[in-house]
């Protein structure tokens, strides 16, 4: 019997009358109601209208509005899923740092769902670096859009964006400030450039922290001219 990904407890699998019926395809249960309950939803209508982050009204938040203030910056909207909880904390570690890579399934129904409602042409992951990708062996993000590949054609998941490689001795002659002070890290597959033009994008990443990453993604995607260019992640 298969037991939750999150506590181990067992999960009671019972197929109803209609199930056995019909012969559907029987997707199992990967956590039990207990740790389901644990997560919380954002409510689109308790959240910022930019940043997708969960508060009691829907003006624009203290963290949009700084970044209205930097120079160069587009006004990307997101979308976030799940509140950024304890509970999604530990989720987290255990799927990315643990690099549990099962802990995928949990959420892959959630975020096709909300891919789907965002009616787009193309979803672009974003990429992790390679150095990381051989630590934990996969893509947090790409494995959240797994069940959107298996299934569809569209919208079509495209990995369009790369991390740029800068060699060590680059990065050891940054400073601790340079390193704060991030640039550019992500670059456009010159083979997708032209794919790309004129779509509705998505791009999609595992957490929304200070929006940094997703603001790099939406300036680095900013020449393809896309006919809108939104995000989405799983928390915030
Ligand atoms: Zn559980
Ligand atoms: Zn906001």
């Amino acid at each position: 019997m298969a037991s939750c990904l999150m506590c181990q407890k067992r999960l009671p699998r019972t197929l109803t009358i209609r199930e056995i019926l019909s012969w559907r395809k029987v997707t199992a249960d990967t956590i039990c109601e207990t740790c389901k309950a644990a997560f919380t939803v954002i409510n689109e209508s308790k959240a910022c209208p930019q940043c997708g982050r969960n508060q009691a009204n829907q003006e624009i938040c203290q963290d949009c509005q700084r970044w209205h203030l930097m120079p160069n910056t587009l006004k990307i909207k997101n979308r976030g899923l799940f509140q950024y909880t304890p509970t999604m904390h530990d989720y987290m570690h255990q799927y990315k740092f643990n690099g549990d890579l099962r802990l995928a399934k949990v959420f892959q129904h959630a975020v096709q769902l909300a891919v789907d409602a965002a009616q787009v042409d193309v979803v672009i992951p974003v990429p992790v670096s390679d150095t990381t990708f051989d630590h934990r062996g996969f893509n947090q993000s790409a494995e959240l859009l797994q069940l959107i590949v298996e299934n569809r054609h569209h919208p079509v998941v495209c990995p369009a964006l790369k991390v740029v490689t800068r060699d060590k001795q680059q990065q050891s002659k940054q400073g601790r400030k340079d390193r704060m002070t991030r640039t550019q890290p992500f670059v456009i597959d010159p083979n997708y450039v032209e794919k790309l033009r004129g779509n509705k994008i998505l791009i999609f990443d595992d957490v929304y922290t200070t929006g940094r990453t997703l603001h790099f993604a939406a300036q680095a995607l900013q020449t393809v001219e896309a006919t809108s260019l939104i995000g989405l992640t799983l928390a915030r």
